[in-house]
């Protein structure tokens, strides 16, 4: 590995956020979710956590072996997800269309946080929904219901970066210094 790489993969490691997060909820669409796992990267998130429940299941894997430099956590259900995630000290919200939901906007990234994105055709569970801290949504002027999962995404996780940026939270280390140097040598990462 040459130097200069090698010093591009640390910049990157080294920009991490650890405590922050997305949860795909049986998104099952590949290019949805790499779209989703490739804007997680460029936000610098560490790793994406994914519900497949088995009905979705042949999907898996298509998409996200395309994405090694996010890590993947998979859970059978949603409660797992949320139990860890909760477990975790993360505020966690639901993306929905919902007239009670907050504005993605007038929340703080800052803090410790997962986004929950819902299936491409019903959205989030109720299970999911009953079990987060916010609400959030997107707000909706046109004749059409409803934007992309992916491109619902990146809206929330660019509103998170710019909030992170600004509190300077991509200039201080999350990443454990041995987990950054393993990962800095592991074959093809990133
Ligand atoms: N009929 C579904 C519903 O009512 O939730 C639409 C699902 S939408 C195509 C897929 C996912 O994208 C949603 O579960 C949510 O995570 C996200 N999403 C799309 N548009 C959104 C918006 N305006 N506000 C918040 N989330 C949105």
């Amino acid at each position: 590995m040459s130097p200069e790489r090698y010093q591009r993969i640390r910049q990157v490691l080294e920009r991490r956020q650890t405590d922050l997060t997305v949860c795909l909820e049986n998104v099952h669409k590949p290019h949805n979710v790499s779209a989703v796992v490739r804007t997680c990267d460029a936000v610098g998130i560490h790793r994406v956590h994914t519900v497949w429940e088995k009905k979705y299941q042949f999907r898996r894997g298509t998409a996200m072996g395309s994405q090694q430099w996010v890590r993947q956590t998979n859970h059978d259900n949603i409660n797992d997800a949320m139990a860890e995630l909760k477990g975790q000290g993360m505020q966690v919200l639901v993306t929905h269309l919902s007239d009670t939901a907050v504005d993605f906007r007038d929340i703080d990234y800052t803090k410790p946080t997962a986004i929950l994105f819902g299936q491409e055709k019903y959205g989030a569970t109720d299970e999911a929904k009953a079990m987060a801290d916010h609400d959030i949504v997107i707000p909706m002027m046109g004749m059409v219901q409803s934007l992309n999962v992916s491109v619902a995404a990146a809206l929330v996780l660019y509103e998170a970066q710019r909030q992170r940026t600004i509190a300077g939270m991509y200039n201080t280390q999350q990443l454990p210094e041995e987990e950054c140097q393993a990962l800095a040598f592991q074959n093809g990462y990133p």
